[in-house]
């Protein structure tokens, strides 16, 4: 249904602190992934490696600095902004944060019903009984209709959004990061209540998390990214019974009493991702990697066919 290909974004800002020097961050650098019908791609990869950049992308709230995406084979990142419209709807996102997302001043009627208007869904006499289905359809009673964002809790908040990205009938929807910031609690009720509307609704979804765990469950297929790349993809279950890629080890390691020591025979990660404005030569991740040989400083792995999954890595040549 979604389809990406070669897809990059270059953010070109200027460093006051050493003169005017522009300097090009490579915050997607050429990366390839389908979404199907009905399907979860899981996005998975640290701070800073580039998946919201990607899922704005896929949503067109950024300007690819090149590559396509493809919406049931048709580009949509070359049509014009009326034909892209059109559209619009079908394409939705779920934000990390339910404190920030919704504004403060209006009811949440007034939030759900603003979409309702803007893309003609409904018309306006049945505005109210649209609210009430779409409160439903999260877990939250009528009365929720006539409060504000600030008498919600987190999980509360998260469920309004939902009902938000839901108001349109889209049939895609990002999802970045929408249980980072809640209590580990509540993580699991709204990773649920996602898998349910996605069965009911045969939505496909972008789903983004730093935390490899939190994919496990809800992605069908799963993309690891590291510094604007893809580093390992396949099936969810496949990459967590055999991770490959070093990098992929590594976040599985990170989870607790996935047993890290015999993950990486007893290695570990160093240090932090560097920086994407000076990418590290040859294997970006060569710089952390416990696997670390001569070439992998010298020559950029490429994205390979591998044991039923893909992977790019030297140590599968
Ligand atoms: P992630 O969501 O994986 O944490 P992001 O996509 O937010 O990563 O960011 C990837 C890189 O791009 C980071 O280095 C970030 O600082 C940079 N970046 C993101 N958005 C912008 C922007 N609008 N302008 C400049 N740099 C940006
Ligand atoms: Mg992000």
């Amino acid at each position: 249904m979604i389809e990406v290909r070669n897809l990059k974004k270059h953010f070109v800002t200027k460093n006051s602190l050493f003169g005017d020097e522009p300097e090009v961050i490579h915050a997607v650098n050429g990366i390839d992934f389908t979404v199907g019908n009905g399907e979860t791609l899981g996005l998975v990869g640290e701070s800073g490696s580039g998946k919201s950049t990607t899922g704005r992308l896929v949503l067109r709230l950024l300007e690819p600095t090149s590559g396509s995406i493809l919406l049931d084979g048709k580009d949509i990142s070359t049509i014009s902004s009326r034909d892209f419209r059109k559209i619009r709807k079908d394409l939705q996102m779920v934000f990390q944060n339910p404190y920030s997302a919704l504004d403060y001043k209006m009811t949440i009627e007034d939030i759900l019903i603003q979409p309702l208007q803007i893309h003609k869904i409904v018309p306006p006499l049945e505005y109210k009984t649209e609210v009430y289905r779409l409160l439903d359809l999260v877990g939250l009673d009528k009365a929720s209709a006539r409060k504000f964002p600030h008498e919600f809790s987190g999980g509360q908040r998260q469920r309004i959004g939902i009902a938000r990205a839901l108001s349109t009938k889209p049939r895609f929807i990002v999802c970045d990061e929408p249980v980072s910031a809640l209590d580990v609690s509540v993580q699991s009720q709204i990773l649920n209540l996602t898998m349910d509307l996605q069965k009911e609704f045969g939505l496909s979804y972008l789903f983004i998390a730093h935390d490899l765990h939190v994919i496990k469950h809800v992605s069908d297929q799963v993309a690891i990214m590291y510094l604007g790349k893809i580093v390992e993809t396949g099936n969810s279950e496949e990459l967590f019974n055999r991770p490959m890629h070093p990098y992929t080890k590594a976040l599985l390691a990170a989870v607790p009493g996935q047993g890290e020591h015999k993950l990486l025979g007893g290695r570990r990660l160093e240090g932090e991702i560097p920086s994407s404005i000076k990418l590290p030569d040859g294997c970006a991740f060569h710089t952390r990697c416990p696997y670390a040989m001569d070439i992998c400083k010298e020559s950029i792995p490429i994205l390979t066919e591998r044991e039923g999954r893909k992977v790019a890595c030297h140590l599968y040549p």
